[in-house]
């Protein structure tokens, strides 16, 4: 299997740091220092699938999924915003998962400014509910990180995105990394081929 490792372009991380990699642990270095590198309509998955954990971790701009990626301060986006965190919070019908496989979930995250989500939470100002336009980032992303533990993950045998693209239209492609038991794979995956094997 050395040669199918050397082969893969994404084969960014060591299959031994497979699930830093899904922690976040390697994330911090370029992707969130500056979010400027992200470009609308493209997302990213993580995905490991270790025995019976299977994990999950989608990064996106707020774009893709919201429609905009500023605080929400009008009651109509406040909606459009609680309506996107809602779907989010509901990981196996977003992701498809085969009722087969027996996956349930056994921890789910949730991240973004659009969220409520501040770095500073702890700062006393009253000015945050307030119109404070110079806190408007430039551009801000959704992240939503799950894992599941499933019964069966022998069942578990594509990735089917098809839900995120109907879900979210605005979202063009998923830029896929993949760990399971037949080795790491890097994928490009769009609405007209949305899915995967594990
Ligand atoms: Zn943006």
């Amino acid at each position: 299997m050395r040669r199918l490792l050397l082969a893969l372009p994404f084969a960014l991380l060591p299959l031994a740091v497979a699930h830093a990699a899904v922690e976040h642990d390697h994330a911090h270095d370029e992707e969130h220092g500056s979010l400027s590198a992200h470009e609308h309509g493209v997302g990213r998955l993580n995905a490991a699938l270790d025995g019976q954990t299977l994990e999950l971790e989608l990064e996106s701009p707020a774009m893709n999924l919201v429609g905009f990626e500023h605080a929400a301060s009008t009651d109509a986006d406040k909606a459009k915003v609680a309506a996107v965190r809602a779907q989010l919070e509901k990981p196996l019908v977003l992701f498809n998962l085969p009722k087969a496989a027996g996956c349930v979930v056994a921890t789910q995250e949730l991240e973004s400014p659009l969220f409520g989500d501040k770095p500073d939470a702890d700062d006393d100002h009253d000015e945050t509910d307030k119109d404070d336009h110079e806190h408007h980032p430039d551009h801000s992303e959704i992240h939503a990180h799950y894992q599941f533990s499933c019964s069966a993950p022998g069942a578990l045998k594509t990735l089917d995105l098809a839900n995120i693209f109907n879900t979210f239209p605005a979202t063009q492609k998923i830029q896929v990394q993949l760990i399971s038991p037949s080795g790491q794979q890097g994928v490009e995956v769009t609405a007209k081929a949305a899915a995967l094997k594990f």
